[in-house]
């Protein structure tokens, strides 16, 4: 496993974060464990507000859906990006983290009523349209609140990545957005520019996620500003905004190659500007909207290891104290990760092992054949870069509680979001009258 952040191996030979030790940590807080490392995930947004709004034309938006909670909300405010959202949860979240509302962008394919009337009653930036159903409503819903609304369309524009098909979203076969190559994309502007409650403001593409090739999102730029143009010639319409989404890749293990967020900002930066100049417009504010890429590499969890099976001649299972619950994205996507014994980290490798999780599924393995020193009962393994999609997509499957968050910095640890405890796990059951006893 490499090191990343402020992760290294500490005088007594155990793997420390944020200038504690986490064979501690477990003690402290238990296991499972997702541990954020603050200073790393600083530097992430600071790298991106110096690359993107430094710039002065650029805006960085974090897509919360990656690693979202109340302290998330204060520290992505304090380093000064805005913030994306995709439910009446996570714009909850935001605004009760008293987040700066008009640094909020509204995404998703089918918003319900209540989550745009949620939206135009905090006073949202803008709300990034999906489809025709979604504009009338907000156009209906925004007219009856008295209010206008700043609106994005989103556009598929047609363009393949090179990643996983379950995370391909810019290929106009997609449920997200109004397709571009079939002139239905124009058919939504010139609706848009038509209602009367809401503003026309800008554009937004995601091409996909875990994106290494900074050529993808180039193109991209190069495809949206086309559509820019066109849009100015055909309705007189001005795009102020073009936001490019998310994307950009990590690094999970030794076969991904990430790109510098400097080049990427370069390139996107520099393909907006020349498209804009070469076709006499405006250039528009660009808007990124980084999750993975922000929160992923700064994530670790640390799971006590219970039980070990040898198959005779066939595999080691080294169970842990968590699984798909907190870590679904193996089950998912078949996503790889590396692993290390945290209490064994200056211990050479010395057998191939799989990491099952405790769930009732043969399905719930977190790492196929990973080199640990020798795994036993008691030892605590360390899962690194797990801070994107893990504890927001976690589940209580076997009415297992989803583990605590905490943050780690300075050898300090606090706690962001507290183990979920057996009564949690019941809150919400009711037992009606005819079973009551
Ligand atoms: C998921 C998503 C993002 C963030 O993607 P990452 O790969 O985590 O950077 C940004 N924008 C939209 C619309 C998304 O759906």
């Amino acid at each position: 496993m490499k090191l990343q952040g402020t992760a290294m191996i500490n005088e007594k030979g155990h793997l420390s974060i944020g200038g504690c030790d986490t064979v501690e940590l477990v003690q402290k807080h238990g296991s499972p464990l997702y541990v954020m490392d603050e200073t790393f995930l600083r530097d992430n947004c600071r790298a991106y507000y110096q690359a993107f709004s430094a710039s002065g034309n650029g805006e960085v938006i974090y897509a919360s859906k990656a690693f979202m909670n109340l302290a998330m909300c204060r520290v992505i405010e304090e380093e000064g990006l805005g913030l994306d959202v995709v439910s009446g949860g996570e714009l909850y979240t935001a605004r009760r983290a008293g987040f700066p509302m008009e640094k909020v962008y509204f995404h998703g394919n089918n918003k319900t009523d209540a989550e745009l009337q949620q939206a135009i009653e905090y006073g949202i930036g803008h709300i990034v349209l999906d489809n025709h159903y979604e504009m009338e409503r907000l156009n209906n819903i925004a007219g009856r609140a008295g209010r206008t609304v700043k609106v994005l369309l989103r556009i598929t524009p047609g363009i393949e990545c090179h990643t996983h098909e379950f995370i391909r979203t810019g290929q106009i076969d997609s449920k997200f957005g109004f397709p571009l190559p079939t002139g239905q994309a124009m058919e939504a502007i010139q609706a848009v520019v038509e209602c009367n409650n809401l503003i026309y403001d800008g554009l937004h593409c995601h091409i996909g996620s875990q994106i290494f090739e900074l050529e993808s999102f180039r193109y991209a730029a190069e495809v949206m500003m086309n559509f820019i143009e066109e849009i100015h010639q055909k309705t007189g319409a001005v795009t102020s905004i073009l936001n490019l989404g998310g994307g950009f890749g990590i690094r999970y293990t030794e076969s991904d190659e990430p790109a510098d967020i400097n080049d990427y900002a370069r390139t996107v930066l520099g393909a907006v500007q020349g498209e804009a100049e070469k076709r006499g417009l405006t250039i528009p504010k660009v808007v990124v909207e980084p999750g993975r890429s922000i929160a992923g590499p700064t994530g670790t969890t640390l799971y006590t290891i219970g039980s070990v099976k040898e198959i005779h001649g066939v595999r080691k299972y080294v169970a842990v104290d968590g699984g798909m619950n907190d870590n679904p994205r193996p089950a998912l996507y078949g996503s790889r990760y590396e692993a290390m014994i945290a209490n064994k980290a200056e211990q050479a490798a010395e057998e191939v092992v799989s990491i099952t999780g405790k769930c009732c599924e043969s399905g719930d393995m977190l790492i196929w054949d990973v080199s640990l020193p020798k795994a036993e009962s008691g030892d605590i393994l360390a899962v690194s870069s797990t801070g994107a999609y893990n504890y927001t997509m976690s589940m209580n499957y076997n009415r297992i509680g989803r583990p605590a968050v905490v943050f780690v910095r300075d050898g300090q640890s606090a706690v962001v979001v507290e183990r979920e405890s057996l009564d949690d796990l019941i809150r919400n059951d009711r037992i009606p009258p005819y079973l009551q006893r």
